[in-house]
Protein backbone atom coordinates (compact mmCIF):
# COMPACT_ATOMS: atom_id res chain seq x y z
CA UNK A 1 0.00 0.00 0.00
CA UNK A 2 2.84 2.46 1.03
CA UNK A 3 4.55 2.25 -1.99
CA UNK A 4 1.34 2.52 -4.19
CA UNK A 5 0.27 6.38 -2.15
CA UNK A 6 3.76 7.10 -2.82
CA UNK A 7 3.77 6.84 -6.37
CA UNK A 8 0.30 7.95 -6.64
CA UNK A 9 1.57 11.50 -5.25
CA UNK A 10 4.54 11.27 -7.19
CA UNK A 11 2.58 11.43 -10.38
CA UNK A 12 0.62 14.46 -9.24
CA UNK A 13 4.04 16.33 -8.31
CA UNK A 14 5.99 15.22 -11.72
CA UNK A 15 6.00 18.30 -13.84
CA UNK A 16 5.38 20.67 -11.02
CA UNK A 17 8.47 22.07 -8.93
CA UNK A 18 6.36 21.54 -5.63
CA UNK A 19 8.38 18.92 -2.71
CA UNK A 20 6.70 16.31 -0.58
CA UNK A 21 7.16 16.43 2.95
CA UNK A 22 5.82 13.34 4.28
CA UNK A 23 3.57 13.59 7.67
CA UNK A 24 4.82 10.54 9.80
CA UNK A 25 3.45 11.84 13.10
CA UNK A 26 1.78 9.20 15.10
CA UNK A 27 3.52 5.92 13.08
CA UNK A 28 6.55 4.07 14.74
CA UNK A 29 10.00 4.17 13.40
CA UNK A 30 9.49 0.96 11.52
CA UNK A 31 7.10 2.80 9.19
CA UNK A 32 9.08 5.60 8.73
CA UNK A 33 12.20 3.27 7.68
CA UNK A 34 10.28 1.47 4.94
CA UNK A 35 9.06 4.67 3.63
CA UNK A 36 12.52 5.67 4.18
CA UNK A 37 13.67 2.70 2.06
CA UNK A 38 11.37 3.90 -0.33
CA UNK A 39 12.85 7.07 -1.26
CA UNK A 40 11.29 9.61 1.43
CA UNK A 41 13.71 11.31 2.78
CA UNK A 42 11.74 14.34 4.44
CA UNK A 43 9.76 13.57 7.54
CA UNK A 44 7.39 15.90 9.09
CA UNK A 45 6.02 15.96 12.90
CA UNK A 46 4.00 18.06 15.05
CA UNK A 47 5.63 17.18 17.92
CA UNK A 48 8.52 18.01 19.25
CA UNK A 49 9.36 14.99 21.86
CA UNK A 50 7.92 12.88 18.95
CA UNK A 51 10.79 14.11 16.45
CA UNK A 52 13.62 14.04 18.82
CA UNK A 53 12.70 10.24 19.39
CA UNK A 54 12.29 9.53 15.83
CA UNK A 55 15.57 11.13 14.72
CA UNK A 56 17.73 9.64 17.11
CA UNK A 57 16.38 6.36 15.86
CA UNK A 58 16.92 6.58 12.15
CA UNK A 59 19.02 7.73 9.30
CA UNK A 60 21.06 10.51 9.85
CA UNK A 61 20.29 11.70 5.96
CA UNK A 62 16.73 12.46 6.87
CA UNK A 63 15.13 16.14 6.49
CA UNK A 64 13.05 16.77 9.64
CA UNK A 65 10.05 19.48 9.15
CA UNK A 66 7.94 20.99 12.85
CA UNK A 67 4.76 21.54 10.87
CA UNK A 68 2.55 21.49 14.03
CA UNK A 69 2.68 24.40 17.09
CA UNK A 70 6.18 24.92 18.46
CA UNK A 71 6.42 26.12 22.35
CA UNK A 72 8.82 28.62 22.75
CA UNK A 73 10.89 26.48 25.79
CA UNK A 74 10.61 23.55 23.34
CA UNK A 75 12.88 24.72 20.71
CA UNK A 76 16.13 23.87 22.33
CA UNK A 77 15.38 19.95 21.83
CA UNK A 78 15.42 20.44 17.78
CA UNK A 79 17.53 23.12 17.28
CA UNK A 80 20.57 20.86 16.69
CA UNK A 81 18.89 19.63 13.44
CA UNK A 82 15.50 20.21 12.90
CA UNK A 83 15.70 21.30 8.54
CA UNK A 84 12.26 23.63 8.36
CA UNK A 85 10.11 24.64 10.92
CA UNK A 86 6.75 25.30 9.15
CA UNK A 87 4.63 26.99 12.06
CA UNK A 88 6.64 29.91 13.72
CA UNK A 89 3.87 32.60 14.22
CA UNK A 90 5.31 35.38 16.59
CA UNK A 91 8.45 37.27 16.77
CA UNK A 92 9.31 35.93 20.22
CA UNK A 93 9.50 32.40 18.97
CA UNK A 94 11.60 33.37 16.11
CA UNK A 95 14.00 35.19 18.51
CA UNK A 96 14.35 31.72 20.58
CA UNK A 97 14.99 30.17 17.19
CA UNK A 98 17.62 32.99 16.39
CA UNK A 99 19.45 31.79 19.74
CA UNK A 100 19.14 28.70 19.52
CA UNK A 101 20.56 28.62 16.29
CA UNK A 102 23.62 30.69 17.46
CA UNK A 103 24.60 28.11 20.30
CA UNK A 104 23.80 25.43 17.65
CA UNK A 105 26.34 27.47 14.89
CA UNK A 106 23.22 27.11 12.27
CA UNK A 107 20.69 29.02 10.07
CA UNK A 108 17.21 28.47 10.83
CA UNK A 109 15.13 28.20 8.01
CA UNK A 110 11.43 28.93 8.48
CA UNK A 111 8.28 29.36 7.55
CA UNK A 112 5.95 31.68 8.33
CA UNK A 113 2.53 30.42 9.69
CA UNK A 114 -0.46 32.27 8.35
CA UNK A 115 -4.17 31.53 9.13
CA UNK A 116 -6.28 31.38 6.24
CA UNK A 117 -9.19 29.20 7.78
CA UNK A 118 -12.43 29.79 8.88
CA UNK A 119 -12.47 27.92 12.03
CA UNK A 120 -11.09 29.03 15.51
CA UNK A 121 -8.98 26.33 16.71
CA UNK A 122 -5.98 27.03 14.03
CA UNK A 123 -3.05 28.75 14.66
CA UNK A 124 -1.27 31.26 12.64
CA UNK A 125 -0.67 34.97 12.08
CA UNK A 126 -3.31 36.82 10.13
CA UNK A 127 -2.49 39.07 7.28
CA UNK A 128 -1.68 42.01 9.39
CA UNK A 129 0.14 40.59 12.42
CA UNK A 130 2.43 38.77 9.25
CA UNK A 131 3.28 42.15 7.87
CA UNK A 132 4.07 43.80 11.22
CA UNK A 133 6.50 40.72 11.90
CA UNK A 134 8.04 41.27 8.44
CA UNK A 135 8.89 45.08 8.86
CA UNK A 136 10.06 44.46 12.80
CA UNK A 137 12.92 46.27 13.03
CA UNK A 138 14.26 43.05 14.94
CA UNK A 139 13.75 40.78 12.41
CA UNK A 140 16.78 41.64 10.31
CA UNK A 141 19.15 41.74 13.53
CA UNK A 142 18.23 37.66 13.52
CA UNK A 143 21.30 36.41 11.95
CA UNK A 144 20.99 32.77 12.71
CA UNK A 145 17.33 32.62 11.10
CA UNK A 146 15.77 32.72 7.63
CA UNK A 147 12.34 33.35 6.91
CA UNK A 148 11.92 31.02 3.84
CA UNK A 149 8.27 31.37 3.24
CA UNK A 150 5.22 30.98 4.06
CA UNK A 151 2.46 28.00 5.61
CA UNK A 152 -0.94 27.70 5.66
CA UNK A 153 -4.09 25.72 6.02
CA UNK A 154 -7.51 25.67 4.74
CA UNK A 155 -10.42 24.94 6.56
CA UNK A 156 -11.49 21.23 7.47
CA UNK A 157 -14.65 21.45 4.71
CA UNK A 158 -15.96 19.35 1.97
CA UNK A 159 -16.54 22.70 0.03
CA UNK A 160 -13.65 22.38 -2.49
CA UNK A 161 -14.43 25.98 -3.49
CA UNK A 162 -13.94 26.93 -0.24
CA UNK A 163 -10.69 25.84 0.16
CA UNK A 164 -9.33 26.77 -3.17
CA UNK A 165 -10.07 29.86 -2.39
CA UNK A 166 -8.37 30.03 0.77
CA UNK A 167 -5.30 28.52 -0.81
CA UNK A 168 -5.33 31.58 -4.40
CA UNK A 169 -5.63 33.94 -1.09
CA UNK A 170 -2.38 32.54 0.63
CA UNK A 171 -0.81 32.36 -2.72
CA UNK A 172 -1.35 36.37 -3.30
CA UNK A 173 -0.24 36.95 0.23
CA UNK A 174 2.66 35.10 -0.74
CA UNK A 175 3.09 36.82 -4.08
CA UNK A 176 3.31 40.21 -2.34
CA UNK A 177 5.15 39.50 0.54
CA UNK A 178 8.00 38.00 -2.02
CA UNK A 179 8.20 40.84 -4.27
CA UNK A 180 7.32 43.19 -0.95
CA UNK A 181 9.91 41.96 1.74
CA UNK A 182 13.32 41.01 0.92
CA UNK A 183 16.09 41.07 3.00
CA UNK A 184 18.99 39.59 4.69
CA UNK A 185 17.44 37.11 6.36
CA UNK A 186 14.07 37.21 4.31
CA UNK A 187 14.08 34.85 1.07
CA UNK A 188 10.88 33.74 -0.10
CA UNK A 189 10.84 30.94 -1.81
CA UNK A 190 8.47 28.48 -0.18
CA UNK A 191 4.71 28.43 0.30
CA UNK A 192 3.89 25.14 2.52
CA UNK A 193 -0.09 24.08 1.59
CA UNK A 194 -2.08 21.29 1.12
CA UNK A 195 -2.86 18.13 3.24
CA UNK A 196 -3.96 14.66 2.31
CA UNK A 197 -7.47 15.95 1.61
CA UNK A 198 -6.66 19.03 -0.32
CA UNK A 199 -3.55 18.77 -1.77
CA UNK A 200 -4.49 18.37 -5.65
CA UNK A 201 -6.28 21.39 -5.12
CA UNK A 202 -3.04 23.38 -3.23
CA UNK A 203 -0.52 22.34 -6.82
CA UNK A 204 -3.27 23.96 -8.77
CA UNK A 205 -2.89 27.36 -7.09
CA UNK A 206 1.03 27.13 -6.60
CA UNK A 207 2.20 25.38 -3.37
CA UNK A 208 5.81 24.57 -3.10
CA UNK A 209 5.77 22.34 -0.17
CA UNK A 210 2.91 19.32 0.31
CA UNK A 211 2.17 17.92 3.71
CA UNK A 212 0.86 14.84 3.05
CA UNK A 213 0.43 12.15 5.98
CA UNK A 214 -2.97 9.52 6.13
CA UNK A 215 -2.79 9.51 1.91
CA UNK A 216 0.69 8.01 2.25
CA UNK A 217 0.53 6.31 5.55
CA UNK A 218 -3.69 5.92 6.25
CA UNK A 219 -5.23 6.87 9.10
CA UNK A 220 -3.38 7.42 12.38
CA UNK A 221 -4.30 5.61 15.02
CA UNK A 222 -4.68 8.37 18.06
CA UNK A 223 -5.00 6.39 21.35
CA UNK A 224 -1.72 7.00 22.20
CA UNK A 225 -0.97 9.96 20.84
CA UNK A 226 -3.00 13.25 20.45
C1 LIG B 1 -1.16 16.24 10.40
C2 LIG B 1 -0.80 17.42 9.59
C3 LIG B 1 -0.71 17.33 8.18
C4 LIG B 1 -1.03 16.09 7.39
O1 LIG B 1 -2.38 15.73 7.52
P1 LIG B 1 -3.02 14.59 6.58
O2 LIG B 1 -4.43 14.98 6.47
O3 LIG B 1 -2.81 13.30 7.30
O4 LIG B 1 -2.31 14.62 5.28
C5 LIG B 1 -0.31 18.46 7.49
N1 LIG B 1 -0.01 19.62 8.13
C6 LIG B 1 -0.09 19.73 9.46
C7 LIG B 1 0.25 21.04 10.07
C8 LIG B 1 -0.47 18.64 10.23
O5 LIG B 1 -0.54 18.78 11.56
Amino acid sequence: MLKENIENIRKQLAGTSCKLVAVTKTHPVEVLMEAYQLGLKVFGENKVQEMVDKAEKLPKDIEWHLIGHLQTNKVKYIAPFVSLIHSVDSLKLLQEINKRAQQNHRVQDCLLQVFIAQEETKFGLSEEELYQLLSSETLPTLQNVRIKGLMGMATNTDHQDQIRQEFRRLKRIFDHVKTTFSGKNVEITELSMGMSSDYPIAIEEGSTIIRVGSAIFGNRNYQNNR
